[in-house]
């Protein structure tokens, strides 16, 4: 059974396809079970009229779980980014409707642009970088998410666009705190392969990291395309698997009503 838990229809602003067009890409692709997960920007909530986008996000999912009963397992999802912006209004979001699946995102550090837009030749990346995970560790402490979405995101830009090269490995310290923070509430960590179809070239977070988390004790692991049109939809999904099984795990989660279920990694 194949797993894609990160698409987005065109309701977030930056995608494409409908939801029905990305259930169509998944059942060719061989997906079984299949999230939408369109953005929530809570920085940006009001000024770009998040409530309609999640709205009718939630509402097209229902209408596809009806067109495809019997042959795609759809979930509701929501990718909920920069909560630290508005916590109350975060919690409102989340609670207003009965989401399977919610993904806590960073894109951008408290009172920037996101890590997309900036110039990282005018920045100074590792600065950047010790925010991102101080930012990510706050996220965590205040918790009301599912999964940890592309952990390592600003690397797509400043390793994949700017070849700055940074190594990863010497974050280990507050990527650990962060991981042994999640692994205790029942957080779980994404494993994100869009960073393959990207300058940047790997999974967000790749093989060394994911490891982290296992030998920490982790177990919750979910994959994710985070598509942003049709063809996208389940890309690199297998080596995204191939990443969680050489990390050491056999098996990785969806969720329903917001509770993760084990999928047998088959490959
Ligand atoms: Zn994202
Ligand atoms: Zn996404």
């Amino acid at each position: 059974m194949l797993t894609d838990l990160h698409v987005h229809s065109n309701n977030s602003p930056d995608a494409d396809s409908s939801v029905i067009e990305d259930c169509v890409s998944a059942l060719e692709k061989h997906i079984g079970i299949l999230a939408i997960t369109d953005h929530c920007e809570i920085e940006c909530f009001e000024k770009e009229n998040y409530e309609r986008a999640i709205k009718q996000s939630f509402f097209d999912v229902l209408r596809a779980k009806d067109v495809f009963a019997g042959r795609l397992e759809i979930l509701q999802g929501i990718e909920l980014g920069n909560m630290l912006s508005d916590l109350p209004k975060a919690k409102e979001v989340v609670h207003a409707r009965p989401y399977d699946f919610v993904l806590g995102s960073l894109h951008c550090l408290k009172g920037m642009q996101d890590f997309y837009f900036l110039d990282y030749n005018k920045q100074e990346p590792k600065k950047l970088l010790a925010t991102y995970f101080d930012e990510i560790e706050q996220m965590v402490d205040e918790g009301g998410f599912d999964v940890l979405a592309h952990l390592t995101y600003p690397l797509r830009y400043m390793n994949g666009e700017y070849h700055q090269n940074i190594d990863i490995k010497q974050y280990k310290e507050p990527i650990t705190r962060i991981f042994k923070k999640i692994i205790q509430k029942g957080i779980g960590l994404e494993i994100n392969t869009s960073g393959l179809r990207q300058a940047y070239g790997h999974c967000l977070p790749g093989l060394w990291t994911v490891s982290l988390y296992h030998d920490l004790g982790g177990e919750i692991i979910t994959v994710g395309s985070d598509a942003h049109e049709k063809t996208q939809v389940g890309m690199h999904i297998f080596d995204g698997l191939r990443l969680a099984q050489k990390a050491g795990f056999s098996v990785v989660h969806v969720f329903r009503a917001r509770k993760p279920f084990p999928v047998p990694i088959a490959l």
